[in-house]
């Protein structure tokens, strides 16, 4: 599928076929529609990334299908184009953008060439090219910075503490912005790069757990640690004295590992985790219930703690068979000794769900995204003073 398709929502043919042919030679896949009773059918097919729209089309006007539009999943960028005069596009724009429509620009009928075009090329999504030369440069050159997701603990009813947080690698690309670990972590993997970049990743924040421990803020630490480092038997004995070095207890660290991730070599990977988990450094089963033999590793692997994947977590509120799946999960691992933590927590009442459960510990944009340290300090501060004040009263 083309990364960039423009949907044309006009009546007036002549009209249509010129912002089609712009949109054509600038790349897009262009769809032409002169409808309006088809229109929010067509978006959702099409999935448009911009959609041109002419505020009047006989039959149905462009309010009620921006209307439509907030209303759908699909979310392109609007450029409204209008014959009429300059204050009802104002008007149209401010509506559209106070229903949650992302509107992109605005223009009066007719429009010039280089005006259209200068519009619909500055919507058109690169494409990003991440190759392992760029990737290494970027390394080098100090573009990769560490975002930290809060983690928090149950500590009484209705009292959930912030006292750790996830390291989460970002790229600081000079082109592209900021880019997440889906756009390159598997360029890293791929190419040995995952070696240089995690030691950037656990030094960076391993040195942010010395600062805090430092001013007295108690901050546990997960770190994502790929497949390779599981099939090295060095790997061990390299972590520990990294933790040393940092002045920090191994019971503060936890090594996060997809269950996707501790398959290739059982035997390997067991002697590395279990020569960590003799030194105190925690294990966390990471993403569990989305591979396929993650009940074996629960049980053959030394992990102290396991991720419910936010797959589960989001439908709670509205499955019964999610909740009842994600208790069953809950009691399994207590039963083994194994503490839960939910990820991808977005609301109170999935919190209040995963209180009842029992379940351990929670991560989520409810507790706080991930971000920068000294924003990931605010968050907590906030959090932990707000959450003491409910549990009090
Ligand atoms: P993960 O370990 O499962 O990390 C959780 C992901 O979910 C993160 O995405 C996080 O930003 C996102 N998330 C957290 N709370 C919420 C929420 O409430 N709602 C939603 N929708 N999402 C939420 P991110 O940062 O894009 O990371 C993706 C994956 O990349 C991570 O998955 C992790 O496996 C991997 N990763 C990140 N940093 C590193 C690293 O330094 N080394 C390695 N090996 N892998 C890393
Ligand atoms: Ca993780
Ligand atoms: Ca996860």
């Amino acid at each position: 599928m083309n990364d960039n398709r423009l949907l044309v929502m006009d009546d007036d043919p002549e009209v249509a076929k010129f912002f089609a042919q712009v949109g054509e030679d600038l790349g897009y896949a262009v769809t032409r529609l002169d409808e309006p009773e088809r229109f929010i059918q067509t978006v959702e097919s099409v999935q448009p990334t911009v959609i041109l729209l002419d505020l009047q089309i006989p039959g149905k006007d462009g309010i009620a299908l921006l209307r439509d539009l907030a209303h759908s999943r699909v979310r392109p960028k609007v450029l409204i184009a209008s014959g009429l005069d300059n204050r009802m596009v104002t008007t149209a724009t401010e509506l559209g953008l106070s229903m949650g429509v992302d509107i992109a620009g605005a223009f009066c009928k007719p429009i010039a060439l280089d005006e259209l075009e200068l519009q619909l090329a500055r919507l058109l999504v690169q494409r990003k090219i991440i190759t392992a030369d760029r990737l290494r440069e970027g390394i080098i050159e100090g573009q990769l910075v560490v975002h930290y997701l809060p983690k928090a603990t149950r500590r009484g009813p209705g009292r959930w503490v912030v006292d750790g947080a996830e390291a989460l690698v970002r790229w600081e690309h000079p082109e592209y912005g900021l880019l997440y670990p889906g756009d390159f972590l598997h360029v890293a993997e791929d190419n040995g790069l995952i070696v240089e970049l995690t030691d950037f990743v656990f030094r960076t924040a391993l040195e942010q757990a010395r600062i805090w421990k430092s001013k007295g803020l108690r901050m546990d630490l997960g770190l994502n640690l790929s497949a390779h480092f599981v099939a090295d038997l060095g790997f061990p004995e390299r972590m520990l004295a990294l933790i040393a070095e940092h002045d920090l207890d191994p019971s503060s660290i936890t090594l996060e590992l997809k269950e996707t991730t501790a398959v290739e070599d059982p035997e390997l990977t067991l002697d590395v985790l279990a020569r960590l988990r003799v030194k105190n450094v925690n294990l966390c089963l990471d993403d569990f219930g989305t591979g396929s033999s993650s009940l074996t590793h629960l049980y053959r692997m030394p992990f102290s703690e396991v991720k419910l994947d936010n797959t589960f977590t989001k439908d709670m509120g509205t499955r019964e068979d999610a909740r009842a799946f994600m208790e069953g999960l809950v009691y399994l691992a207590h039963k083994l000794k194994i503490s839960t933590c939910a990820e991808g927590v977005e609301d109170e009442a999935t919190l209040q769900m995963l209180e009842a459960l029992g379940c351990d510990r929670v991560q989520g944009h409810f507790i706080g995204p991930a971000a920068r340290a000294r924003d990931v300090e605010r968050t907590i501060a906030v959090w932990n003073a707000d959450r003491a004040e409910r549990a009090a009263g």
